[in-house]
């Protein structure tokens, strides 16, 4: 068992397991079935290549040998930072197979994520592409293993350097007896959208993720004539497990993945393989919606699972309309907890709610600041416990404490209403992340990497309402000297490993920050600020003022 690792009460498991939610079937069998039914049937179709069943079997198990071989085995954690490539699948059933267990990372990670998990999770291997998008992660694998030679395995998708080729494990012929495996301990660790600081790690089970890819694929009408389009990161849930890539090889139907999700790729494909669903976030919704035309892409046979940030019942209505596909609503979160729409749900439902539960067995409490039930119709925040729903962070037991009510409900920090007939709106956040796209960048993380920045005394960024990506990143600095620049701050992130989806978009320099009653930083009269001309920026009623005006970089 893997230390840190919070598991379910027995109790709990038990019930599970009696109302047939958790089945015990380990993710390494994920293809296996399919392969011997008729193996010769495509599971993965790329812009590059299709492999079949037996082919994606076979290669798994050489690839799960291949680790086994250098020293990988059970409860091992192996950092996985592929783009949507065959080899991120092959790898991904084959580490599930010898019972270790994937961290998956986004490809635009860079040196300070990889460095803090490879730490957090004492990762043992890691696995890149050589270059993706001009970007050599070989030069990262050297950077992370400077400084942490116990990441002992580096294992590269393409030229291997001084590194080990995953080619060199083979493609097949090489039969894998799978590790023996407890469908209730953790099969992959998912990293968190973030609270406060540093990403969290999100222990999954075999059980768990299982019930996850069955139950959205039945919910998805997902079966073997299904082609699921992989158009965001596979790293994220969305496109991993809601049903996603894997839960689309669970049922024995085609995974379509592009190199990278812009039009002139993404729309040929969809329609070269009859792709007949997809997850979006909103930002590349509109994308979509505003270029589909220009490739005359028929979508009408494709539905599109769209969530990860706001959306609005208008944008979604428009976007259904111009893309002329089906439109379904999803909120989630990699911790666990999924709610989206039905497809045979009246419009309004599934255009201007989020709907409801995954699973019966879900249990959902809206609650104010006291923690007590509001009435339906309230806002407040939402509070969640499950059979896909985490009960621990990997390892963080002082954080637990907080973020986890006695009786195990996750506290989401995400405001919702619920409506009398059971849907949920999404109203905001209760914790201080700014949702860029659907990227999640939590405040403080920027924060402390500012602070570090010489001519930067004091930081605090802000989201600010952007048309494309629904928000930006905006940050209010105090000068410690001559005032940073937005390029030179930009620069020196760049020398800190940070990925650069969460460097600030804007920058504002003040004189000093605004203060809450208590003390605290005002984020509120900061987004008030943001949202005005640098040059109008007069302080917002209660807070301290800037004593001079803002300049903007
Ligand atoms: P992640 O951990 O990246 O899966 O992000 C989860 C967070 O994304 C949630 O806690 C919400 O804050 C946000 N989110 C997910 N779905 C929606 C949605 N439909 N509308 C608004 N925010 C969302």
């Amino acid at each position: 068992m893997l230390p840190g690792f919070v598991a379910y009460p027995e109790d709990v498991a038990d019930r599970y397991r009696r109302e047939g939610y958790w089945t015990g079937a380990p993710l390494g069998e994920i293809a296996r079935a399919e392969a011997r039914r008729d193996g010769s049937r495509a599971a993965i179709v790329s812009t590059r290549e299709s492999v079949s069943y037996a082919e994606l079997d076979n290669w798994a198990d050489a690839i799960g040998t291949g680790f086994r071989e250098r020293g990988i085995g059970p409860g091992d954690r192996v950092i996985v930072q592929l783009p949507n490539i065959p080899e991120f699948l092959a790898v991904a059933l084959a580490l599930f197979r010898i019972g270790a267990i994937p961290v998956f990372a986004l490809p635009a990670h860079r040196s300070a994520e990889i460095s803090y998990l490879s730490e957090h999770a004492d990762a043992a291997a890691y696995v890149i592409p050589d270059v993706h998008q001009r970007f050599d992660y070989r030069d990262l694998a050297r950077e992370v293993r400077r400084a942490r030679p116990a990441l002992r395995e580096v294992v590269v998708a393409g030229e291997p350097a001084e590194f080990t080729a995953l080619a060199a494990f083979g493609r097949g012929g090489r039969p894998l007896a799978p590790a023996a495996v407890d469908p209730e301990g953790p099969a992959l660790l998912l990293l968190s959208g973030g609270t406060t600081g540093l990403p969290k790690l999100i222990p999954r089970t075999h059980d768990d993720y299982a019930y996850q890819l069955r139950a959205t694929a039945e919910a998805m009408r997902f079966g073997r004539d299904g082609v699921y389009l992989a158009a965001l990161p596979m790293a994220h849930n969305a496109a991993l497990g809601c049903p996603g890539v894997l839960g689309a090889l669970a049922a024995g139907g085609v995974v379509a993945l592009a190199g990278n999700p812009s039009p002139d790729q993404i729309f040929p494909l969809a329609e070269r393989t009859g792709a007949t669903l997809t997850t979006l976030m909103p930002s590349l919704l509109r994308l979509w919606a505003d270029t589909a035309g220009l490739f005359g892409a028929d979508l009408s046979g494709l539905v599109v699972e769209v969530g990860g940030a706001p959306l609005s019942a208008e944008t979604a209505d428009r976007v259904a309309g111009a893309l002329g596909c089906t439109l379904t609503r999803w909120f989630g979160m990699a911790e666990g907890p999924l709610i989206f729409t039905r497809l045979d749900d009246e419009p309004a439902v599934r255009l201007g709610t989020e709907g409801r539960p995954l699973s019966a067995a879900d249990e959902l409490r809206v609650v104010d600041d006291q923690g007590q039930d509001v009435a339906p119709g309230e806002p407040g925040e939402l509070l969640v416990r499950g059979p896909t729903t985490l009960r621990g962070y990997y390892d963080n037991a002082e954080y637990n404490a907080r973020t986890f009510t006695r009786d195990g409900f996750l506290r989401t920090g995400d405001l919702v209403c619920r409506t009398a007939e059971g849907n949920l709106v999404v109203r905001g956040r209760a914790r201080d992340v700014i949702n860029r796209g659907g990227e999640k960048i939590p405040a403080e993380e920027v924060e402390t990497h500012l602070q570090a920045h010489p001519e930067i005394d004091e930081a605090a960024v802000v989201g600010v309402p952007d048309l494309a990506l629904g928000e930006k990143t905006c940050a209010f600095v105090v000068p410690a000297g001559g005032p940073p620049t937005l390029a030179g701050i930009k620069n020196f992130l760049t020398g800190a490993g940070l990925a650069e989806f969460k460097f600030p978009d804007r920058l504002r320099v003040v004189e000093t920050l605004p203060r809450t009653g208590a003390g605290k930083i005002d984020k509120n009269a900061l987004k008030a600020a943001a949202g005005r001309r640098a040059d109008q920026n007069p302080p917002a009623p209660g807070s301290a003022p800037a004593s001079s005006p803002p300049s903007e970089a």
